[in-house]
């Protein structure tokens, strides 16, 4: 009970903890269980609470990682607080992280304040007219909900010089991509998203073929090419060399 209790404390607390995170903790109090252990009735708990555990593989350190999600949050509810704008910017990044309408960036699965910025008005429209806010948000406005989702950590920053160009760009979390994977998943075409031909799961942060649409998390590249050595690993839909993969998402 103890135990259960300090891993839903931490939970919301870091808002997004790996397995060896949790399983630190657990030592600290319980020095022979694992999280297996514990995992159902902190499941029961959040449930009764209209809370939810889930879980997703973090594409850099392929560690297993859980945050909670809220189900019981409604429009109404969203309304309320300015937790409504920021699932309003959410949307924009979103569209802006796998459709991009703005300005070309440096590389795919990121983006930058100003093209969230102008994608704001196609969500506004797309909202149901009863729950649209009264007028469009300042920019201000989107800066600070940003701001807000980046302390939250569903936004992260990174910062870039490329081929003489400097980049502020915008990405996704692990927490964003594990919280809203069943909207990003409804939301948009199979086309738009990536995955990753080892694991199957969603790919923004990888290694793709220059020539094709073939991707690779890095951890699963090591253990899909594992059995070959560097020389010798080609892309196995257009055997073109693997050598120099195409990096994607924010590791340019
Ligand atoms: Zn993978
Ligand atoms: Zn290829």
């Amino acid at each position: 009970m103890e135990t259960e209790q300090a891993i839903i404390q931490a939970l919301f607390y870091y808002k997004i903890m790996d397995i060896s995170h949790i399983n630190s903790i657990i030592l600290r109090l319980n020095s022979d269980s694992s999280f297996d252990q514990f995992s159902q009735s902190v499941r029961n708990t959040l449930n009764q609470f209209g809370f939810e555990l889930v879980s997703t593989i973090d594409q850099l350190s392929s560690l297993k990682c859980y945050t909670i999600t809220n189900t019981l949050s409604d429009n109404a509810s969203k309304r309320s607080n300015n937790k409504y704008m920021d699932t309003i910017i959410l949307r924009a990044m979103l569209s802006e992280v796998f459709e991009p309408s703005g300005s070309s960036l440096p590389t795919k699965f990121v983006t930058t304040f100003e093209n969230i910025n102008s994608r704001v008005p196609d969500v506004l429209e797309s909202l149901p007219e009863e729950t649209r806010p009264a007028s469009k948000p300042s920019k201000r406005q989107t800066l600070d909900s940003i701001d807000h989702l980046i302390e939250e950590g569903f936004i992260a920053r990174y910062d870039v010089h490329y081929r003489d160009r400097s980049y502020n760009l915008l990405y996704p979390t692990t927490r964003l991509l594990c919280e809203l994977d069943r909207y990003i998943q409804e939301n948009f075409s199979r086309e738009s998203l990536k995955h990753c031909e080892a694991c199957r799961n969603i790919l923004t942060i990888g290694y793709g073929c220059s020539q094709c649409s073939f991707a690779l998390h890095q951890h699963c590249s090591e253990s899909y090419f594992a059995e070959s050595v560097p020389s010798d690993r080609f892309c196995p839909y257009c055997k073109t060399p693997w050598q120099d993969p195409l990096p994607i998402g924010p590791i340019i």
